[in-house]
C-alpha cells in the first residue's frame, strides 16, 4: 500500500450522504486530450438534480494508477457521495478496481458473481473470451456490484458510514440507465426527506437572452432563496428556476404572463409542435431546401408523430420545387428562389400534394458562398399554411452551414407552433 495522500481539502461530514456534497471523477486520458468528450459529467448532474443534490467538485484524471488514487482521496476528502466513471474495462489501462482498492485500504477480491454475469453474456452474444475478462470480476472488498445490463463491465459501490463510492463504466449507453436505476434510488434514499430545492425548466423562442434575462431577472428578485440560470442553443433561451423554500409556482405564473406566446413551455420545439398537432389531430407535411430534411429528422425523433406527419420533401433545384409542389416558375424567376413568395408557394404546394392540414416551407442560403448584398448568407425564408392562410418570415442567421440550418429549422417549427396555438 501506498502511503495515505494528505489531501488540504476539508474533512468529510460525519452526516454522511446526508451533506449533500458529490464529487464526480472523470477517467481517461482521451478526454484530457480532447479526443471524447466528457458527457458524464452533465448527465449526472442533471440526474442528480432531480433527487434535489448538486455536483460540488470535479476532475478528470488520466489513465494511470496514482494519478487515479490521488483523486479518488481527494475526492472522497471533498464530498460524501463520490460518483466515478470510466476505467473498468478488462485492458492494462483500466485501473479504476485497483485505484479504488488502494484508496479505501481494501484488497481486490473474486467475485464469483460477478464473472459468471461476465461469461454468460460473452455466450449470449457469441463472443470469445479473453482471459484479461477475468480481471472484471476483481472488486474491492465488501464492494457491492451494480449489474451492468449494457455491457460487460460490472459496476460497483463501496458504502461506509454513510459515504458512497460508485464505479460505472466510462461508455455512456452503459453508465446512464445505471445511473438511473441503480445509482440515484439508494442515493434518494440514502439522503431521506426532501429534495434541497425545487427546479422549473422551460424554453423560449425568438426573444433575445438580454431581454429574457431582464425578464426572469425582475421575476426572481427579491423572492428569497430563488435564483435562476439562462443557456443559449440553436435559437432558444433555457430558463431553469430553482428555489431553496417553498413553490415555483407564482413566479412561473408571472414569467407566463410576461412571456406570452415566446414560451415554449418544458419541451424542444419540434417535441411541443409534436403533441400540439397529436393534441388537435392534425396533419402536417414538410417541404424543405436549405434545411435539407433536418426538421423532418427532428420532428421524426418524436414519438407517435407517424399519426400526424404525413411526407417530408427535400426539393433542393428549382425544378423540383415546380416539379414536387406545384412552385409557379414565374414566381422563382421573378422573386429567386429564396423569397417570401416561393417559400409561401412551397408551404401550401406540401399541404395541397400531401392532403395535410398544415404545411410548413423553408428556403434559404446556407453558404459559405451563394449570399449577395440583398440576400446574404444566412437569410431564410420561412413559411406556413394552415386554415387556407399563409404566413411567411424572414431570418438571418449568425455561423456556419450547419448552425444556419439548426437555426432556420428551429425558426420553421416555432412558426409552426405559434400557428397551431393561436
Ligand atoms: P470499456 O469496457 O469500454 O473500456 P470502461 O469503463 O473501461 O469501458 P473507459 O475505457 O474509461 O471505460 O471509456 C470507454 C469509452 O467510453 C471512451 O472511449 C469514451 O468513448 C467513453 N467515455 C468514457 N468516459 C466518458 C465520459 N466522461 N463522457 C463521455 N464518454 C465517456
Ligand atoms: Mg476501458
Amino acid at each position: 500500500m501506498r502511503k495515505p495522500h494528505r489531501a488540504e481539502a476539508p474533512r468529510p461530514s460525519r452526516r454522511g450522504a446526508k451533506a449533500g456534497r458529490v464529487a464526480v471523477l472523470s477517467t481517461g486520458t482521451e478526454l484530457l486530450r480532447g479526443r471524447s468528450t466528457d458527457t458524464n459529467l452533465a448527465s449526472i448532474a442533471r440526474a442528480l438534480e432531480t433527487i434535489g443534490l448538486e455536483v460540488s467538485y470535479h476532475a478528470t484524471a488520466p489513465d494511470d494508477l496514482d494519478r487515479l488514487v490521488e483523486e479518488i482521496r481527494l475526492a472522497s476528502a471533498r464530498a460524501e457521495i463520490v460518483i466515478l466513471t470510466g476505467g473498468l474495462g478488462p485492458t492494462e489501462d483500466d485501473f479504476t478496481r485497483r485505484a479504488a482498492a488502494e484508496a479505501y485500504g481494501r484488497e481486490l477480491v473474486f467475485r464469483p458473481s460477478a464473472w459468471n454475469a461476465i461469461r454468460s453474456r460473452f455466450r449470449r452474444f457469441r463472443i470469445p473470451m479473453a482471459a484479461i475478462n477475468r480481471r472484471q470480476a476483481f472488486l474491492p472488498r465488501g464492494a457491492r456490484i451494480l449489474p451492468n445490463p449494457n455491457g460487460s463491465a460490472p459496476g460497483f459501490v463501496v458504502e461506509s458510514a454513510g459515504r458512497f463510492f460508485f464505479a460505472l463504466p466510462g461508455p455512456p449507453r452503459e453508465m446512464v440507465p445505471m445511473l438511473q436505476r441503480q445509482v440515484l434510488p439508494r442515493l434518494a434514499a440514502a439522503i431521506g426527506g426532501k429534495p434541497r430545492f425545487k427546479l422549473w425548466e422551460a424554453r423560449v423562442f425568438g426573444m433575445p437572452e438580454g431581454t429574457v434575462d431582464e425578464i426572469v431577472r425582475h421575476v426572481v428578485a427579491r423572492r428569497p432563496g430563488a435564483s435562476y440560470g439562462l443557456t443559449v442553443s440553436g435559437g432558444t433561451v433555457n430558463i431553469t428556476l430553482r428555489v431553496e423554500r417553498g413553490s415555483p409556482l407564482p413566479m412561473v405564473r408571472a414569467l407566463r404572463r410576461k412571456l406570452g406566446l415566446f414560451l415554449v413551455g418544458p419541451k424542444s420545439l419540434e417535441e411541443t409542435v409534436g403533441d400540439l398537432l397529436l393534441r388537435r389531430g392534425k396533419t402536417i407535411a414538410l417541404a424543405e431546401s436549405c434545411t435539407g430534411g433536418l426538421i423532418s429528422h427532428k420532428l421524426t425523433n418524436v414519438a407517435g408523430i407517424s399519426a400526424a406527419l404525413l411526407e417530408a420533401c427535400v426539393c433542393y433545384s428549382n425544378r423540383s420545387k415546380i416539379s414536387r409542389l406545384g412552385v409557379p416558375a414565374p414566381t422563382i424567376r421573378r422573386h429567386g428562389a429564396v423569397s417570401a413568395e416561393v417559400a409561401a408557394a412551397m408551404a401550401e404546394g406540401a399541404a395541397r400534394t400531401a392532403g395535410a392540414d398544415v404545411g410548413v416551407a423553408v428556403t434559404g442560403i446556407a453558404g459559405p458562398s451563394g449570399g449577395s448584398k440583398k440576400k446574404p448568407v444566412g437569410l431564410a425564408w420561412h413559411a406556413v399554411h394552415y386554415r387556407g392562410r399563409t404566413r411567411a418570415e424572414r431570418g438571418v442567421f449568425p455561423g456556419d452551414r450547419m448552425a444556419i440550418k439548426e437555426r432556420a429549422a428551429h425558426f420553421a417549427l416555432d412558426l409552426v407552433r405559434r400557428a397551431l396555438s393561436e
